[in-house]
């Protein structure tokens, strides 16, 4: 189900028109809707000569004409563009047409309004060629112009028949699978509860669903769908649709929210335009200008900063960066207008770039511009990478969301960047290698990156402690900064290359080795000297730490040439293995063991004793019954 807006100036005859094509008057929709009950969507329904039904959004003439039609021209598949023969082009036709031009509404149908009133043909053919000059280069362009009159019934059956040729050329709307539905309206049926509508974009909506609403998070459940005033169980992106959602009242939604399924969407205050600056604009766009942005249905107060440039001039083009006040919902190229706030003017608008850029840019920044460029003239693969890239690793689920490719897009940027390796699954593919939603993705820059960050990062420590055997693992994963899914694929990737080298906590560069320089090297000589000759009474933790140095000592103990078994006991590698040999042996004889027995078989003095039996029951090598030790099996 397709929707047709109508734009024009005030008064020039669009709500007549929709009446005489409807039979619906807009202004009476509201009663319409008291009296049937019936939930009104906003706009009237036609059925086209084809057979087509289509829906009508026409924006009343108020105040605030464009800024309300800016909120229900967002979805519209053709234009209907209205100009009253009578008054031809008017400042408002203008800013219509820009608008449609920008938003790039794709094509429509030109009606040339109340023809009834001019008898003079060569009249009628100025204003015609008026009308073609106006919108010639813009995506009314090519579009035909009709004469009407609603109140004498001309030129009402072509018009329709224009529509209709006119519709059948659209491709059907983009379904990514994602739906989301910006709100432009809000209200309440009794009965019913709380009912939003707008016009459903990007995947579909199913009755019994739970969704979303952004940009405050609040979760409900489609309770109830309406297209074109029947009931249906699912809605379909491109058609205008009224959601009945449960467990959020009217207060807490307003128009430019946007119901989503849950965790599909994340809100954005800051994104990457490319901007048109009407050639209309009375005064050129400069850096930090307060604007008022429109994009879905939301009107949101931003601020620009103009990148690449310290002006745009009226009709050029070139890059912002916005600075919203409030959060909204946005995916790549998503179109948009910019206002200035008073006096309002539409300053231009275009399409966004980025919708997540990592942060303030430079303005200056030739990569940056570099960047936008490729993002927004690339192909599926460049948008891909460039999503990549700002990630950085991630779950795949979220380099579509952020690609906003269609799935057929999705699969050739994939099958191209996985055989080029650009892109790398690091872990969660199926058993034949298929990626899946949770598939931990990265790009080959970022994995090479990553990777010499981590090398980096321990060859330097190594320098900074060469006493010590490495880095704790958990000291490496706060430097880095990952998140630990991420940390250990790159521990184990780094390991199984060769590159890494891993003993319980500790990580270290391949092949490092703790080295001492000659004087340590002396140190250590003479206090394994002092071990071998002191025989069951080895030197105190405090004498060998004196003797070498702290630093040493512990490269000592990380090294196993010594093994520390209290505080202040220590033991020779040789000597600790001894003893614990005899000790087992000892078992095999008898069941228990008392610290007396020890004592007397090595002839040592208890406190050794003591130490080393507490450290064999923490290690679980033994345990402890009372005043004797039972070996542990
Ligand atoms: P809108 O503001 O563009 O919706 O314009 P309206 O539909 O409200 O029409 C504005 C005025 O023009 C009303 O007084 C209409 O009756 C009148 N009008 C609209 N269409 C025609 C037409 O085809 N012929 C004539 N003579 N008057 C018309």
């Amino acid at each position: 189900m397709r929707v047709i807006g109508t734009a024009g100036h005030v008064d020039h005859g669009k709500s007549t028109l929709v009446e005489a094509l409807t039979g619906t008057h807009p202004d009476r929709l509201k009663e319409e809707r008291e009296r049937e009950m019936t939930i009104d969507l906003g706009f009237a329904w036609l059925t086209l000569p084809n057979g087509e039904d289509v829906g009508i959004v026409d924006v009343p003439g108020h105040r605030d004409f464009i800024e309300n039609m800016l909120a229900g021209v967002g979805g519209i598949d053709a234009a209907l563009f209205v100009i009253a023969a009578d008054e031809g082009v008017m400042p408002q036709t203008r800013e219509h047409l820009a608008i449609l031009d920008l938003l790039q509404v794709q094509g429509g149908v030109i009606a040339l309004t109340k023809v009834d009133l001019v008898e003079d043909e060569d009249w009628l053919s100025l204003v015609e060629d008026d009308v073609r000059q106006v919108v010639a280069g813009t995506v009314l362009g090519e579009a035909p112009i009709i004469r009407v009159s609603a109140r004498k019934n001309i030129g009402l059956e072509t018009l329709l028949n224009a529509l209709g040729a006119n519709l059948e050329e659209k491709p059907p709307r983009l379904d990514v699978g994602r739906p989301r539905l910006p709100v432009d309206r809000v209200f309440t049926i009794s009965g019913f509860g709380t009912v939003v509508t707008g016009t459903l974009m990007d995947g579909c909506l199913r009755v019994g669903e739970e969704v979303e609403i952004l940009p405050r998070g609040l979760k409900g459940r489609v309770r109830g769908l309406q297209t074109h005033k029947k009931k249906e169980d699912v809605a379909i992106p491109g058609s205008r649709t009224a959601a009945n959602i449960t467990s959020v009242t009217v207060d807490q939604i307003r128009r430019g929210d946007v119901v989503a399924h849950p965790k599909d969407y994340s809100t954005t205050a800051r994104m990457d335009v490319h901007f048109h600056l009407l050639p209309d604009s009375s005064q050129p766009v400069r850096h930090n200008t307060q604007v008022k942005l429109f994009i879905g249905a939301s009107e949101v107060v931003s601020r620009l900063r103009l990148l690449g440039r310290d002006e745009l001039k009226p009709g050029e083009t070139g890059w912002l960066q916005l600075e919203l006040s409030e959060p909204v919902v946005a995916v790549r190229s998503d179109r948009y207008i910019l206002r200035r706030p008073s006096p309002g003017e539409t300053l231009g608008g275009g399409s966004v770039v980025d919708p997540h850029p990592k942060g303030r840019h430079r303005r200056f920044s030739k990569d940056i511009l570099a960047r936008l460029e490729a993002l927004a003239q690339g192909t599926p693969a460049d948008i891909m990478m460039q999503a990549l890239v700002a990630i950085g690793a991630g779950p795949w689920k979220d380099v579509i969301a952020r690609s906003n490719l269609n799935h057929a897009q999705v699969e050739a940027a994939l099958d191209e960047l996985r055989s080029t390796g650009a892109l790398i699954v690091l872990d969660g593919a199926s058993d034949g290698g298929v990626i899946q939603n949770e598939s931990l993705v990265t790009s080959k820059g970022y994995w090479e990156q990553l990777s010499k960050r981590a090398l980096q990062e321990l060859e330097q420590y190594h320098q900074v402690n060469p006493l010590r055997r490495g880095m704790p693992r958990e000291e490496l994963k706060s430097r880095l900064k990952v998140p630990p899914r991420l940390f250990a694929t790159l521990i184990s990737r780094l390991v199984a290359s060769n590159q890494l080298h891993e003993t319980g906590p500790i990580v270290s560069v391949y092949g490092y080795e703790i080295r001492f320089d000659p004087e340590q090297q002396k140190m250590v000589q003479s206090l394994l000297a002092r071990f071998a000759t002191s025989g069951f009474s080895p030197p105190s933790v405090k004498e060998c730490q004196s003797d070498v140095g702290e630093g040493v000592y512990s490269a000592l103990i990380d090294l196993g040439l010594l093994v520390q078994v209290s505080p202040e006991v220590v033991f020779s590698r040789d000597l600790y293995d001894r003893m614990v040999a005899d000790i087992l042996d000892l078992f095999k004889t008898q069941d228990t063991l008392s610290a007396a027995q020890v004592r007397d078989y090595f002839n040592t003095s208890r406190r050794y004793v003591l130490a080393l039996l507490e450290h064999l029951d923490s290690i679980g090598l033994t345990v402890r019954e009372g005043d004797v030790r039972r070996h542990r099996n």
